[in-house]
This record gives C-alpha cells, structure tokens and sequence, in this order.
C-alpha cells in the first residue's frame, strides 16, 4: 500500500498531442513542456533513430544519403509506427524520467490526443507505444474533442459546439453535443496543403522552385484568407515578401519578391475546401443543435486557425459567429491534460483505455 503511495506521488500524470506537425507534452501541475516538430531523423538501415523534434528540424533537407527524415503521422494517420514509437518514446522518459533516474516504478498516466480518422489497429498502435515508453495507463481521445475540451467549450452540455482543428495534415470538424460527436468530418485540406498551393502557384506563375520551409514562412508572413486579396481587388497597400529559390528556366538561384494578393490566391482554393466541408458538416447537424452552434458561435483551432481572416471569411460565408480559440495551438494537449482531473468526462470521451500491463 504505501508503495502504491509511493508510485502514485513520483509518476506524473502526461497529456500528449501527437499533431501531424507539432508534438506537445504537458504535465499535470507544470504545464506544457515539450513542443517541438514530429520529426525523427534515422540511418536508413538499422532505423536507429539520431534525432528527435528540433533536433531533426534542424537536419532537414541536409541528411547524407545514409539517413532518413521522416515525419510519423501522414496526413492523419501513422504512416511510420517506428517513428511515432521513438516521439512518444523519447517524450514521455524526458519529461517522466529525465536521465533514467527514478527506478522503473513510477510509471505514469498518459492521455494523447489522436486524429480522429485513425483506425484500431493504430489505436492499438500508440497505446503500445506509450506502454513502451513506461505508461502506467493510456486513453486516447479524439483530437477535435480534445481542442474543444482545451479550448473551453462546454462539450458535456446537451447544446451544439462545432469545432474546427485545422493542423498540418489535417483538418478535423466536429460537432459536439452530451460529451459525443454528433458529426465528424476529416479533410487532408490543412497547413501542408497550403504549403504545397503556394509552391504550386510560385512554380506556374513566376517560374521559381521554392522549398517547403519557404513556402510555409511566406504562408506565415504574409499568408491571409482575404477574399479581397485573393480578388486583387483591394486597393490598401498588400504586405510583400522576398523568396529565394531556384528559376526554372535557368536552373539557377534567383529571388523574388511575392505580394500578399498573389498568396492569398494560392490559398483559397485550400481555404475554400475546408470551407465546403464545415459547410457539409452543418447540413448534417440537427436542427437543433445548429440553432445553438448559431448562438454560441464556431471555434476555431490548431495552427491554420492562426490564418489572418481565416474566422471573418467562414463567419462570412456560413453566417455563424466564428472565434478563435484561445492559444489555438496548444488546445488538444491542454484539453487532454484537463481530463486528467475530469475523470467522469474522461471516461465517456476516451476511444480506447485501460491498463496497459
Ligand atoms: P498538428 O496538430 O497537425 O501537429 P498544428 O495545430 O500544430 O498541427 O498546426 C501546424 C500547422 O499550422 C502548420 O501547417 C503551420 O504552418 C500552421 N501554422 C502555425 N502558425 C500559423 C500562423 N500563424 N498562420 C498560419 N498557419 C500557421
Ligand atoms: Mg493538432
């Protein structure tokens, strides 16, 4: 008994948001801890992993031949259970056991956000991983229940919340009502596909080849869901950006400054994507329950809620009241560290639980 004390008082209760993108860690009385790329880099052979999150950002697109990038979870589902395996792996010991020091005992308690689009056999498949790395006991829970949870909305309520989660990979709508999904609906329409537009359009139109990570600073610089820009209709002076790449017709480096009409252009088509689909989402709704999604508003959350406009543009366009929430990409990991203390909410929103040994 008083070892089960013992136990209880050095294992830490872990919430883990394993994004497409982003890992998050976070730690019942401490906050966040971990948040960093989900990212591994390994020699291509013996998959032994070399580096872990910002380590292996900062290897990106400079590996030798021998070694290998690879990001986990592709476009909402585990591509790569090796990798998952090594982010959950290395997280939960650095954050639960830094440096191997307290003795196997204290094991703890792990709540992980997933996509929701995943299938059993990779329920089953984080659930291992975090038994690996140590995990006393493992639920998971569906991403966008998890960012409505985190971003405070009252999902317990016999009333309607319609969340969107739009992340790297995907984007995740729901519409919640009584602790369960009434509607769900996953795209691939998200922060990588607005990468790749941008690319796209810079490639066709200026004739320049630009990389991933400059497509997303430009995204993140001058990046906007403004209809009016993407119209080139506006006559208030637009934001620009200068890119370096590689001219096509020459082969050679050049630079070229892009303004914010032409990216917003890239994005709409993306944009309006996900904009079809909360619209099919709320035809699906019941009648009810739109009504009070009308009164209560949408949320918005994960990176791509962070898009300039992107809530007056859907606000717009379905004529509900949209906000932003709070701290938007930090909303699943904090929703799953705040079920930690719900236990009841907890036990009805998990997919899968129990006792891992
Ligand atoms: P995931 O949950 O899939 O890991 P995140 O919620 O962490 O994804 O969001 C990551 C995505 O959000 C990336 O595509 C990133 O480019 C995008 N993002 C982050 N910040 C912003 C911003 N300020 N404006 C637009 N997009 C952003
Ligand atoms: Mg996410």
């Amino acid at each position: 008994m008083i070892f089960d004390w013992i136990f209880q008082k050095v294992s830490h209760d872990l919430a883990i948001d394993l994004g497409t993108a982003n890992t998050l860690v976070a730690v019942k009385g401490r906050g966040i801890i971990i948040r960093e790329p989900s990212l591994i880099v390994r020699q291509k052979k013996s998959h032994q992993i070399l580096a872990v999150g910002n380590e292996a950002q900062k290897m990106l697109g400079k590996t030798p031949t021998n070694l290998e990038s690879v990001r986990p979870l592709h476009q909402g589902v585990i591509a790569d259970f090796d990798a998952a395996t090594a982010i959950l792996t290395t997280w939960i010991k650095e954050v639960h056991n830094p440096g191997g020091v307290l003795p196997q005992i204290a094991r703890p308690r792990v709540i992980v956000g997933i996509p929701s689009g995943i299938t059993e056999v990779e329920r089953r498949a984080v659930q291992e991983a975090c038994k690996v790395a140590g995990a006393r006991q493992v639920w998971l829970v569906e991403e966008p229940m998890a960012a409505a949870i985190g971003s405070g909305a009252p999902v317990e309520e016999p009333t309607g919340v319609l969340i969107i989660d739009i992340g790297g990979g995907t984007t995740e709508i729901a519409a919640i009502s009584l602790s369960g999904s009434v509607v769900k609906k996953s795209i691939r329409h998200a922060g990588h596909a607005i990468d790749q537009a941008i690319i796209q359009h810079v490639r066709v139109n200026r004739g320049l080849l630009i990389g991933e990570a400059t497509a997303e600073q430009v995204k993140l610089k001058i990046g906007t869901a403004d209809p009016d820009k993407a119209q080139k209709s506006s006559k208030k002076e637009a934001k620009t950006m200068v890119v370096r790449g590689r001219e096509l017709e020459s082969g050679l480096p050049a630079s070229m400054v892009l303004d914010q009409s032409e990216v917003a252009e890239a994005m709409a088509p993306i944009i309006n994507e996900i904009l079809v689909t909360v619209q099919d989402t709320i035809e699906e709704v019941p009648p009810e329950l739109v009504a009070d999604i009308l009164e209560r508003g949408i949320v918005l959350a994960g990176g791509g809620a962070l898009i300039p406009k992107l809530d007056q543009y859907i606000a717009q366009e379905t004529k509900m009241p949209v906000w932003v929430a709070e701290d938007p990409l930090t909303c699943v990991v904090r929703g799953c560290l705040d079920l930690h203390d719900r236990p009841q909410l907890l036990e009805k929103v998990q997919m899968v639980s129990g006792l891992v040994n």
